[in-house]
């Protein structure tokens, strides 16, 4: 017997990968414009792979279980101990983690409303009720609501900054007021998978609350700003205590030897973070002045994508995503985050930028 609350999980939907779509629409692969997923449209980071090179001669052993000097390398990047740190397969496998340790079917996680599926996922498949937060006006949290919501049997908040797929930002400010507010046995899991593309402004050390809250776990990525997608590669930083249960918790070797070796060296590859800034900056101000020349509303976004309303009926996310295929261009629908009139498209490169700017136009005019 199956447990309800596993059944009634929907599957994670992904950004369509180009040669799934080369294949169903009868494309060229080279043609086609990927900007589904976030990924970083620098590609591979030279650094990361210079290291790889060297790990494959140890690719008969097991990696580091406990990977020291990924951890050691963070611990230094951060300015923490190595035990505030644990090791993920993508950051999803820590929110998730931090799901398996806290969460329990009767118990409750709450969440905003458009915020980064793998919550709800996260808290279904422990059998936990999901409290969904109505988002402000402007799509973002609603943090005294957040702060409400919270009921005797929750067990964890996830909060995203910046969130995905509505790229919103929470000041810091407002943060430490919520995280001074919730009850010291609620897990805050504070997502910062798009942390690097903030504007210097806006950045802040998040390791300052989590010596101040041990009842909070941070959560980031070498998925985005440092390019290592196809690795998996996410961490944790939070106190010992809950740093430990985690670490319990985890898949025994759930971060490979190639991705621990290349996310060691991209830690100290300041040069490709710096690009990686700047042609998301860059490419930011190119789609939304298009978006501003056809007229087109959207969010204003702090990660590396941006959401695009382009039309009034419901549907239309649909609709044009599907005359985008067709003309080489992978953009992601939101219908599953309940915004079935717009899309996200992620930053790319100027070029892949253009063409899809060009193709929405053709497709918003036809
Ligand atoms: N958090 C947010 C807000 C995200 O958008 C993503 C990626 N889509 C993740 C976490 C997970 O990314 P990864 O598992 O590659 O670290």
């Amino acid at each position: 017997p199956v447990p309800a609350y596993i059944k009634a999980i929907a599957p994670y939907v992904g950004g369509r990968p180009i040669a799934e779509v080369a294949r169903e629409f009868g494309l060229d692969e080279a043609k086609i414009v990927k900007l589904a997923s976030n990924e970083n449209p620098l590609g591979f980071p030279a650094s990361a792979e210079r290291a790889m090179q060297k790990a494959v001669a140890d690719l008969a052993r097991y990696p580091d279980g406990n990977a020291h000097d990924l951890k050691a390398g963070l611990a230094r990047r951060f300015g923490v101990p190595m035990d505030w740190i644990t090791l993920g397969a993508g950051s999803n496998d820590i929110l998730i983690l931090a799901a398996h340790a806290f969460m329990q079917p009767g118990a409750s996680a709450v969440y905003a409303k458009h915020s980064f599926v793998v919550y709800a996922l996260a808290t279904q498949e422990t059998g936990g009720r999901a409290i969904v937060v109505p988002a402000t006006a402007d799509f973002g949290h609603d943090l005294p609501a957040m702060l409400a919501a919270i009921e005797a049997d929750t067990r964890i908040v996830y909060l995203a900054n910046p969130n995905n797929p509505t790229g919103t930002f929470l000041p810091p400010a407002e943060i430490d007021v919520f995280l001074a507010k919730v009850p010291s046995n609620v897990v805050v899991v504070l997502d910062e998978a798009y942390n690097e593309y903030l504007a210097p402004e806006l950045r802040f050390d998040s390791t300052d609350w989590v010596r101040r809250f041990p009842n909070l776990i941070v959560s980031r990525t070498f998925s985005k700003a440092y390019g290592l997608a196809g690795l998996r590669v996410g961490y944790a930083i939070a106190q010992p205590e809950v740093t430990d249960l985690l670490n319990r918790i985890r898949q025994p070797f759930n971060v490979n030897t190639l991705a621990q070796a290349a996310a060691l060296a991209v830690i100290d590859d300041a040069d490709f973070l710096q690009r990686s800034y700047e042609v998301n900056r860059a490419g930011y101000g190119q789609l939304t002045a298009a978006f501003e020349k056809l007229g087109l509303r959207y969010v204003p976004s702090y990660g590396n994508f941006v959401l695009v309303k382009v039309g009034e009926d419901a549907g239309a996310g649909a609709r044009v995503n599907l005359a985008l295929l067709k003309r080489g261009i992978i953009v992601r629908p939101v219908g599953n985050y309940d915004l079935p009139e717009w899309l996200r498209v992620s930053i790319g490169l100027p070029e892949e930028n253009a063409a899809f700017i060009a193709a929405l136009e053709a497709v918003l005019e036809g």
